[in-house]
């Protein structure tokens, strides 16, 4: 038996054949049915930036193509209500047992970066102080991925709480550490991707400084 990490309902563990047979753990953390209300990113999205769309590049990615800008992104989970649920849970009520969740899947998914060094999207000083934690590298450490966090935030208005126009008009807020080599491949690392104006910003500043190619992946779009 175990307690699921969203609902707290207790489950039992289901263990595959192949797992006893190889003595394996399985790291279940959550129930049956709130597993199945997650909605992996597959069918028809962008090849872009995996929002779900019919024509690639989306209307989101038209919009950084005609800004010249590029989008190279991977996500795990559409942002749905289950993942709003979650989110909700995990950054504004402070719920740091959930960075466990999507551990096994940000693994794998980076596994596939293995020259790239990856960089997380920051929290600003204030926000942490509020927060306790930052929720990406709180994934990235529930993971055991190491990280290079040479990124910093200039403490301005949450993105959550800005409509679609304010974000993509949003002013640079983030800045890097002082005497520090960029690496040339990065990827950076985000919790959700909404229009792509965090990733597009945190980019700016990389690729001012040195960096030749950046992609991005998030847990959620
Ligand atoms: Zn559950
Ligand atoms: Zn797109």
């Amino acid at each position: 038996m175990f307690r699921c990490l969203l609902c707290q309902e207790m489950s039992q563990k289901r263990q595959l054949f192949s797992e006893i047979f190889l003595l394996k753990k399985k790291v279940t953390s959550l129930c049956q049915s709130c597993e199945a209300q997650y909605e992996p990113i597959t069918g028809s999205v962008c090849q872009f930036c995996c929002k779900k769309s019919h024509v690639s590049p989306c209307s989101d990615c038209c919009y950084w193509q005609e800004q010249g800008k590029d989008v190279e992104h991977q996500a795990l989970y559409h942002y749905n209500d289950k993942m709003k649920e979650y989110f909700s849970l995990y950054k504004f009520h402070g719920d740091y047992c959930l960075r466990k969740v999507f551990a096994k899947e940000v693994k794998l998914a980076l596994s596939e970066y293995l020259d790239y060094t990856i960089v997380p999207i920051p929290i600003s000083h204030e926000r942490y102080e509020e927060r306790g934690f930052n929720q990406v590298i709180g994934f990235l450490d529930a993971a055991d991925i190491s990280y290079h966090p040479i990124l910093k935030k200039y403490h301005s208005q949450k993105q959550s709480e800005k409509t679609k126009n304010e974000r993509l008009k949003t002013l640079q807020s983030f800045y890097l550490e002082q005497h520090i080599s960029i690496p040339e491949k990065i990827i950076l690392v985000d919790d959700i991707y909404t229009t792509g104006a965090t990733i597009q910003l945190a980019k700016a500043v990389l690729m001012k400084k040195g960096a030749k190619t950046i992609k991005s992946f998030s847990i959620s779009r």
